[in-house]
């Protein structure tokens, strides 16, 4: 039996679906938002303020941990979640997205022409790409220079040392705009390097290859599970892991479908849907999770990778999606950024409606010169603990002067609205109002 999620109940309006993720460092709610910890920390926050907010799940890099301080000593930390204090449910990224899309050959002419891509928006440093096959990539650390080599066995070794809950195969997260042909391609070598992962992972989980590698601890086989369940894998925190296929296939809609099903089909305990949020448009991002919205599996949990734009999120729970996770909430944060609670009251009245248009004042600016003598509270409809005692006046002196606790303020509040706007979303579900 899948013990890993637990779905209570499916909506009738939708495929919206309330269930639960458990893991070995707690319970996630789904629908539910996994915060940005890139670096092994949600930035700016401590783990006591990330558990008075409620944030229920963090997203590790391992492409960024592999950079520093590497997965070796955070295997011997007794992996991310001691190492971090965080103790919440935590996943880590395959580094897919770092070495092939920020590395892809076209960015890199894309970088030596002085243009960029509006993958920037992810805000991630630039590789030193030196190789790209059929086996992986192999790229210089722009920390340290070091040459690096990402490989999909090697991604599940990384993931296996850092210790974090959720495992993402590793895949090549296609550039926008691609051609088919590209786009087919990068498909197709992503569905090869799953296959790789699942073997990797196969073959610690029975032991043949290595036979030592587990030490004395017993293994535990689960030869009737339908699922690759990594559960004798000897992590740093002896703690489960689970790794997720991510689906790909760009903007093509037969390619998104036929990737759906080769993925779905490979029975991982969780799905993710990739490539998504790298510069299209938001017609664009949303029919790429629309189309394979009936290839879903609905025992399973699906992840989508790298979106969390608050006026997105409820269609995309309709489509089937259980968990999201994004730099937006604490990247805007950081630059003054300050969503209001008003929007996601907003966003639920809109709820029986697919649509484009982006909502307007979803947020403030708080730098604007007109909050410096303003003393409201921060966001009037919001009862967190930066609106309950600090006024617009005093964010907007901090940011201006660029003090460090404004950063720590403005993204304690942008992921409270974010836990906020999840609660509302599970409760329109079990209402089957969504
Ligand atoms: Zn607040």
């Amino acid at each position: 039996m899948n013990n890993f999620f637990k779905v209570s109940h499916y909506s009738k309006r939708s495929k919206a679906r309330l269930g639960e993720i458990h893991s070995d460092h707690g319970v996630m709610k789904t629908p539910g938002f996994i915060a940005a910890a890139t670096k092994g920390t949600i930035k700016t926050l401590t783990p006591q303020q990330v558990k008075e907010i409620g944030i229920q799940g963090a997203c590790v890099n391992t492409y960024h941990l592999v950079i520093h301080p590497g997965v070796d000593v955070i295997e011997k930390a007794g992996g991310i979640q001691k190492y971090s204090n965080l103790n919440i449910f935590t996943m880590s990224d395959s580094g897919g997205f770092q070495v092939f899309s920020l590395a892809s050959p076209k960015r890199q002419f894309a970088a030596k022409a002085g243009l960029t891509r509006k993958a920037d928006v992810r805000g991630e440093e630039q590789p030193m790409l030196v190789k790209i096959s059929e086996d992986g990539v192999k790229f210089r650390s722009t920390f340290d220079g070091q040459l690096i080599e990402f490989t999909p066995e090697k991604s599940m070794e990384f993931q296996r040392k850092i210790g974090a809950d959720i495992n993402m195969a590793f895949d090549e997260c296609t550039y926008y705009p691609a051609t088919y042909e590209y786009a087919e391609k990068a498909m197709e070598r992503t569905h090869e390097w799953l296959k790789r992962c699942i073997i990797k992972i196969g073959r610690k989980k029975i032991g043949i290859e290595t036979g030592q590698e587990d030490g004395k601890k017993k293994v535990e086989k689960n030869p009737t599970s339908k699922f690759y369940f990594p559960n004798s894998f000897p992590n740093p925190s002896s703690t489960n892991q689970f790794l997720y296929g991510i689906i790909q296939g760009g903007t093509f809609e037969d390619l998104r479908k036929k990737s759906a099903k080769f993925v779905v089909a490979q029975n991982t305990p969780g799905v993710a849907i990739g490539g998504v949020s790298v510069g299209e448009s938001k017609a664009e991002m949303r029919n790429q999770v629309r189309w394979i919205s009936d290839y879903l599996p609905s025992d399973r949990p699906v992840h989508l990778l790298g979106v969390g734009q608050i006026d997105d999120i409820i269609d995309l729970v309709k489509y089937g999606v259980d968990t999201f996770d994004c730099v937006e909430p604490t990247r805007l944060a950081r630059m003054g950024t300050i969503y209001k609670m008003s929007n996601v009251k907003l966003q639920m009245t809109n709820k029986y409606q697919i649509s484009n248009n982006k909502i307007q004042n979803g947020e403030i600016d708080i730098t604007r010169t007109v909050y410096r003598d303003n003393f409201e509270k921060i966001d009037v409809d919001c009862d967190c603990y930066v609106c309950k005692n600090f006024t617009k006046s005093y964010l907007h002196h901090l940011f201006k002067q660029r003090e460090i606790l404004g950063y720590t303020l403005a993204t304690y509040h942008n992921l409270w609205v974010m836990e906020k706007l999840f609660e509302k979303i599970r409760e329109a579900i079990e209402n089957d109002l969504i």
